[in-house]
């Protein structure tokens, strides 16, 4: 958007002898703009959902049900408020990333044990629902340069989805790597986004879950971006993890990406630099 003002420079006896011409980009503004007007209507729109049941709700236990009936409302109500909790939680964490208002504690460290506690994590999810998740350590890893609290909170994001994207007796597999690039071996690789020359941790979390297709794929990493709603109605979720673990990874100076077969089950990479 280009903002045009045009003022004429005349003399005394009102010869025109000129113009004044400003021209303002108000692109960034705009879109800026428009990114806030985004971030609104997304929010409202994903408050309203359980807002609605939990009105929803609370009018039938209002109409005294039998006893059990009453419990079991009241239990989906306590599951709406943990929603709603969890939007504004993880919308408060994404504030604070991309204003920058997070500090990493960069440390050298080892990625299987942040690897592991977040695996031990969410086990309980997995054994629910039959999953196995195979972690396939590698030998002689070097250090990561990173602050393990937050990594372990990208895995967990990661995995979280393998397993709610994934029907029962599915499979998740952890894995991890070294990574080392010279400039010249870059564009040789048109499935993996450039890095700088180095060495760097690579890992992977890949799940037999339903996959994404294509056309979504480079998408959602963005804030709020769901694939197909009505598929994933019930999955729950607020679309914000992935944005969240973007953020993160590219805070350590790595880069996240995904690659998929619709129906067969989708791989997430990230790095991390090497310490
Ligand atoms: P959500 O809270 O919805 O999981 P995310 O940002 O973590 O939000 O993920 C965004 C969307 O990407 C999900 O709603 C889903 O459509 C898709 N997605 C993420 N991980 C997977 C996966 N492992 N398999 C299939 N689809 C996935």
């Amino acid at each position: 958007t280009l903002h045009l003002h045009y003022v004429p420079l005349r003399e005394g006896g009102g010869k025109p002898v000129g113009a004044l011409i400003t021209i303002r980009d108000l692109t960034q503004i705009s879109m800026l703009e428009r990114a806030r007007r985004d971030l609104v209507a997304n929010v409202s729109h994903e408050l309203r959902t359980p807002l609605a049941s939990l009105k929803l709700l609370v009018e039938t236990v209002q109409s005294a049900p039998p006893p059990d009936i009453a419990s079991r409302m009241l239990e989906q109500m306590a599951q709406e408020i943990d929603a709603v909790t969890q939007l504004v939680d993880e919308l408060h964490e994404l504030s604070r990333l991309e204003s920058g208002r997070v500090s990493l504690k960069l440390e050298p460290l080892p990625v299987w044990p942040v690897i592991e506690r977040a695996v031990e994590r969410i086990r309980p999810q997995a054994d629910r629902k039959q999953q196995v998740i195979c972690v396939e350590p590698a030998a002689d890893l070097p250090l990561a340069l990173m602050d393990g609290d937050r990594i372990g909170q990208v895995l967990l994001n990661l995995l979280h989805n393998a397993v709610k994207f994934t029907p029962e007796g599915g499979t998740i597999t952890v894995a991890a790597e070294v990574l080392t690039l010279r400039d010249d071996e870059q564009p040789s690789r048109p499935d993996r986004p450039p890095h700088p020359a180095g060495t760097w941790l690579l890992i992977r979390v890949s799940d037999t879950g339903i996959g994404i297709p294509n056309r979504d794929i480079q998408r959602i990493f963005e804030r709020f971006y769901k694939v197909d709603r009505a598929r994933t109605r019930h999955a729950g979720g607020t679309g914000l993890g992935l944005a969240i673990a973007k953020h993160l990874v590219e805070g350590h100076g790595g880069r996240i990406w995904a690659s998929s077969q619709e129906g067969h089950g989708s791989t997430f990479w990230f790095t991390l630099p090497a310490a």
